[in-house]
């Protein structure tokens, strides 16, 4: 077992997230009908209302018309009294963006015929504005279907830090929401995850806590050398601090709370053509075992604010697809790097290996006491 540094307390629901950012949508436009846009945006999730707010924020696009849709029902966002099942981890470059464009001090406190210059799809892992663009898409699905749910501690400590445990099944994560509750993301086979929801509240809460304390058989191999590795690292005055903390024991979940959604991988090979760009999961979907598919999103919408407002700046046009092809590239050479990386780890945790199973742990003792390049990593997925 291992932790991760949680990066940003309090986690945040999609839902939530979504409600502040159209409140700031709508201060900051008017809904005035006129029949001209210059980009239009389709899909209004996280990523695509961000999006909107922050080109409506970006001086340089002033005077622009934006227009975002969406195709679930409008409805008033009341922030429930419980968490929804649905929580993120934001990175310190996403709360940068959301902080742009006054969205994160509401976050704190709380808890017809159209022309168009530029489309955004924004619409989510099915993308129409992607089929549409007729791009290639690689993907596929993983033997993984995550199952999440809110989670109630047997006694409240101060719950900062998420936890993943690698099962032979997929990992199993525990995102902190306060000191006696965490939001669940257990991926596993998808006949262990229908037969999850299937059980009682009483059953889910115990194979939730057997599969967090359940011992299992240890390569005695692979346990030696790691032993020898631990001596040598204690020798050589670097050894990990011993401070590491384990989760208490889970009492109750959250009534309709669970719920489960397929995992996949995908890339779009273009994310641009001449006056439409892809954002968010409608170009790129990743495993949740690093907390990273959202904020991969944000760090899409900081690089085309940039690239946008310098068109408009220079007198393009916003569809310009020169421009567009800056952001594609450097949003490419990030998300794909980051992906591969993801990958690497799913299919690394994946094997029971012998070599496999060494390398991994090695890696992780290794990377646990070099400090720069523990740092290297925060600051890659930070970004
Ligand atoms: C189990 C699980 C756990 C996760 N945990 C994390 C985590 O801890 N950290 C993290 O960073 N990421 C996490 N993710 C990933 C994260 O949820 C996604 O990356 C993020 O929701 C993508 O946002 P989006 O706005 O791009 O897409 P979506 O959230 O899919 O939004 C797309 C929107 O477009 C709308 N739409 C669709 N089609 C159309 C259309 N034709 N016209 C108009 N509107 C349309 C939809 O109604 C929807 O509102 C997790 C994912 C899963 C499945």
């Amino acid at each position: 077992m291992f932790t991760l540094k949680h990066l940003i307390k309090p986690p945040l629901t999609k839902g939530f997230v979504q409600n502040v950012l159209t409140r700031c949508l709508f201060s900051q436009k008017g809904s005035g009908s006129k029949k001209y846009y210059d980009i239009i945006i389709a899909g209004g999730g996280m990523i695509g209302t961000t999006l909107a707010c922050t080109l409506g924020k970006n001086t340089r696009l002033s005077g622009k018309r934006i227009l975002l849709l969406e195709s679930s029902k409008d409805s008033l966002y009341v922030l429930p009294e419980k968490y929804s099942n649905r929580v993120v981890s934001l990175n310190p470059g996403t709360k940068k963006s959301l902080t742009k464009i006054d969205a994160w001090k509401h976050i704190n406190e709380a808890r017809f015929a159209t022309v168009k210059r530029l489309q955004i799809g924004c619409d989510g892992v099915n993308s129409q504005v992607r089929n549409a663009m007729g791009v290639h898409y690689l993907n596929w699905k993983y033997d993984n279907t995550g199952v999440v749910a809110t989670l109630t501690f047997s006694e409240e400590f101060d719950n900062c830090i998420a936890w993943q445990r690698w099962l032979p099944t997929g990992p199993i994560a525990l995102l902190p929401l306060n000191n006696s509750q965490s939001s669940l993301v257990w991926s596993t086979i998808p006949a262990d995850a229908k037969k999850l929801l299937q059980l009682t509240n009483e059953q889910f809460v115990d194979a939730v806590n057997e599969a967090i304390w359940k011992v299992f058989k240890h390569n005695s191999y692979v346990d030696q050398v790691l032993k020898t590795f631990d001596g040598f690292l204690r020798v050589s005055n670097c050894s990990p601090g011993l401070n590491r903390r384990y989760p208490p024991k889970i009492v109750c979940v959250e009534e309709g709370s669970r719920n489960m959604f397929p995992l996949g991988f995908g890339h779009a090979a273009s994310y641009v053509a001449k006056g439409v760009a892809l954002v968010g999961d409608a170009a790129h979907r990743v495993h949740p075992l690093a907390g990273q598919g959202v904020n991969l999103g944000f760090g899409d919408i900081t690089c085309l604010d940039n690239v946008l407002g310098e068109a408009a700046y220079s007198g393009s046009c916003l569809g310009n697809v020169n421009y567009l092809k800056v952001y594609e590239t450097k949003r490419q050479r990030h998300n794909m790097s980051m992906m591969a990386g993801i990958e690497g780890l799913y299919r690394i945790y994946r094997s029971d290996l012998t070599p496999l199973v060494l390398l991994r742990s090695l890696g992780l003792q290794t990377i646990d006491v070099l400090n720069p390049v523990k740092k290297m990593v925060i600051n890659h997925a930070s970004t």
